[in-house]
């Protein structure tokens, strides 16, 4: 290394972000329960439009996406004209804090937040602050508590991820409301579309100058390998999202196939439905065998286990049967598996594991 030669601050401190599991040495029938991916795969017409865009590689795609934004604008009533598409809303988010936040400013989130916004603000020279939780729950007392004049950015997944749990939106409101005029809220919607009814915080990014809220394809809609998300917001900050995006940020593939996956209807609500089927099953099926969960308002479930060392092993346990879940010791939960809702089969599958693992945890401690 040249002693001259150095990144800038933040940068070496930042953590590098790792990935659900994807695959068990030696085993060819792994399941992939640990990154929130739609256990049905991408909808029939994501990949035809995928097929077709195999036409046009040589073509540059569209700069502004004006047909993305149209439809999306179309799809949940907004104004296409604030809508900023970006490679995953990682990019989106990126782009916020490296908009918004610098050395000597300060980004807020919870507890159990999402970590590419410890990442995002790190990478921008900020400062990343984290406001407790109360029972895996966004606390707005705490966040308003934190929040000070270096505040610029305040990040919140809601439905939140890895906990499932969520706020309503008048307690959006009032965090809104609440925060110093300097600092912008960022609500996060990766898992809005599971909840029936709920806009992501669309209303309240219409009501205010200071809320923008970011979406994804990767979750309901099976694209998490194509990276594509967006966000919503006041005109001043999307003007400012514009500016510092690559003019070609999205191919035509990933333009063209998000655009065709939102008008799905059929894969939309078969995922959605059997999402809360499976959801509601496996929480009450944990809960039953002695392992608690939060009502989940996502596409997975966090089980919470005795304490760190059960976790490792009911982890262990499920790997054996080819099952990757998630320990997130990196989210400040060791002892919680979070575990993606997948199909019937493997929800079973789930479910008859870690009622084994429980029953040897009976017998061991009955000896
Ligand atoms: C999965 C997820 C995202 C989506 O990331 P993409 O970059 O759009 O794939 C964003 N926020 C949270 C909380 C998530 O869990």
């Amino acid at each position: 290394m040249s002693a001259g030669i150095r990144p800038q601050p933040g940068i070496m401190d930042i953590a590098l972000y790792q990935g659900g599991a994807s695959a068990i040495a030696g085993r060819e029938d792994a399941l992939k329960l640990s990154s929130n991916e739609n256990p049905f795969g991408a909808g029939d017409l994501a990949r035809a439009a995928y097929l077709r865009a195999s036409h046009d590689l040589h073509r540059y795609p569209s700069t502004d996406h004006a047909s993305l934004r149209a439809a999306l604008g179309a799809q949940f009533g907004l104004d296409p004209g604030r809508i900023v598409c970006g490679v995953g809303s990682d990019e989106i988010i990126t782009l916020l804090c490296q908009g918004y936040a610098g050395p000597g400013d300060e980004v807020l989130y919870s507890q159990h937040g999402f970590l590419m916004y410890r990442i995002s603000a790190q990478a921008a020279g900020a400062t990343p602050v984290v406001a407790p939780e109360c029972e895996r729950t966004t606390d707005v007392d705490a966040l308003l508590a934190a929040a000070t004049e270096r505040t610029r950015l305040v990040f919140i997944a809601n439905p939140n991820n890895p906990t499932g749990t969520m706020i309503p939106p008048e307690e959006l409101a009032r965090l809104a409301e609440g925060l110093p005029e300097t600092a912008l809220l960022v609500l996060d919607g990766a898992y809005a579309e599971f909840v029936a009814g709920y806009d992501g915080g669309a209303a309240l990014v219409e009501a205010r100058a200071n809320v923008v809220m970011t979406r994804t394809f990767s979750k309901l809609y099976g694209l998490g390998g194509l990276r594509v998300g967006w966000g919503y917001g006041p005109q001043h900050v999307v003007d400012v999202l514009n500016r510092l995006r690559g003019p070609f940020n999205l191919s035509n593939m990933q333009l063209v196939v998000a655009e065709a996956a939102l008008g799905d209807a059929a894969h939309i609500s078969r995922s959605l439905s059997e999402n809360a089927r499976l959801r509601d099953w496996l929480s009450d099926r944990l809960t039953e065998l002695g392992v608690p969960t939060d009502r989940s308002h996502a596409n997975f479930v966090l089980a919470r286990f005795r304490d760190t060392d059960q976790a490792t092993a009911c982890n262990e346990a499920l790997l054996a049967d080819g099952l990757i879940v998630r320990q997130v010791g990196s989210y400040g939960l060791p002892h919680c598996l979070r575990i993606t809702v997948g199909d019937e089969a493997a929800c079973r599958r789930v479910a008859h594991v870690i009622g084994a693992f429980m029953e040897t945890q009976r017998l061991g401690a009955a000896e």
